[in-house]
């Protein structure tokens, strides 16, 4: 153990609905959480995939927005102050000697756990990549999925392809920092705001940007430097584009990852826990929300607040087997109103 690593009671990994619940139901017993998410923003599917849709099944809220949900749930796990390491993938989880857990994310932050709670649902979201031969090769140099350094595209022969708002964006900002910049994407129709494409087609009529309907066919290259890429339209012609940098925005698509290898139990992609501790087959690594199964499941919010609720109390006792468990009622219980800052006396 190195002195930067995180001791801590739990390590939650996946800060969607149920991870987040996780977090409020270990608070209430007391007993302290990190979380960590490969995605920038809380919320899981809720924000990434349907912020803006209203959700009807959520008990006790007749209508509520995918985003709102999660800002509620944000609000509700504040006064645990679990620490949010976002933008983090777990990469590694293994059982020590001393029977604690040790997980390390891709950021290389290392947390030393006494149990942990997986609630990764479909998986960790992961950038689109483009489907071309030999593209590994120059990924991360001159094919890239975001933008870490916008000025190293100053300059430069740029593609993009995509055709939602984070390629129509880039392309509008980049388009007079670049030394010549195209766009391709499958559709003549892009969904995007309207005022963006509104934009870019001005660009194109102004002759200061190259669209094409088309696909990535393949890249063109000269002792391991991109020159190019070859791209069909949608009549079957083939044009090379000169290109320094590949940017690609065709969004993110979950994937199991490093989950896969970590000794878990899995079925279908998903982790195999029982219903009363939610547990896996691994004593201290739980698993609740949309990435576990058992006979009857069913991939609902609710679910996975069902069994955060319950994880809390096998965790509690995983980590404290000599402690006397007992329900109590937030409403009357003065040892929970004090962990929710909201007692009187
Ligand atoms: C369009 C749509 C509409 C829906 N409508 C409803 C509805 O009306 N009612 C309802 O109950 N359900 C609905 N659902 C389903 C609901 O969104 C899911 O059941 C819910 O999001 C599951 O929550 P979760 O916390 O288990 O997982 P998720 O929301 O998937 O969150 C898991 C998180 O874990 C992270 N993660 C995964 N692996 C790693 C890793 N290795 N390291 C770090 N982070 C990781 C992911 O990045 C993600 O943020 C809908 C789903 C969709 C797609």
């Amino acid at each position: 153990m190195s002195d930067n690593d995180i001791t801590t009671e739990v390590v939650i990994i996946g800060a969607g609905p149920a991870g987040l619940f996780q977090v409020f139901e270990l608070g209430l017993l007391g007993i302290k959480s990190h979380v960590v998410d490969s995605l920038k923003q809380p919320g899981g599917q809720c924000t990434e995939l349907y912020p803006d849709k209203p959700i009807y099944d959520i008990p006790a809220l007749p209508i509520c927005g995918a985003q709102e949900l999660v800002d509620r749930l944000m609000q509700q796990i504040k006064p645990f102050g679990a620490q949010l390491h976002l933008g983090e993938e777990a990469v590694q989880l293994t059982k020590q000697d001393n029977g604690r857990f040790r997980v390390v994310t891709a950021a290389g932050t290392v947390f030393d756990a006494g149990a942990v709670v997986i609630a990764a649902g479909v998986g960790s979201f992961q950038p689109r990549r483009l489907a071309v031969e030999g593209v590994e090769t120059f990924e991360g140099r001159q094919i890239h999925y975001r933008v870490k350094d916008v000025t190293e595209f100053h300059g430069r022969k740029l593609v993009i392809f995509g055709g939602g708002d984070s390629a129509l964006d880039w392309t509008l900002a980049l388009a007079p920092k670049a030394s010549s910049i195209a766009l391709v994407h499958r559709r003549a129709e892009f969904r995007g705001a309207p005022a963006s494409v509104a934009q870019l087609r001005a660009l194109e009529r102004d002759g200061k940007l190259r669209f094409i309907e088309g696909l990535a066919q393949a890249v063109d290259s000269e002792a391991d430097t991109l020159q190019g890429v070859h791209v069909k339209d949608a009549s079957g012609e083939l044009h090379r584009l000169d290109a320094e940098h590949l940017l690609v925005f065709f969004g993110l698509a979950p994937k199991l990852g490093p989950i896969a290898e970590w000794g878990l139990e899995i079925d279908k992609r998903a982790i195999k826990v029982d219903t009363e501790k939610f547990e896996s087959n691994i004593p201290g690594v739980f698993a609740i929300g949309d990435i576990n199964t058992y006979p009857g499941k069913k991939k609902l919010i609710l679910s996975g607040f069902h069994e955060a609720a319950l994880a809390s109390f096998a965790i509690q006792h995983h980590l404290y087997p000599a402690k006397k468990q007992f329900l109590q009622y937030t409403t009357t219980s003065p040892a929970m109103q004090k962990r929710l800052g909201v007692a009187t006396a």
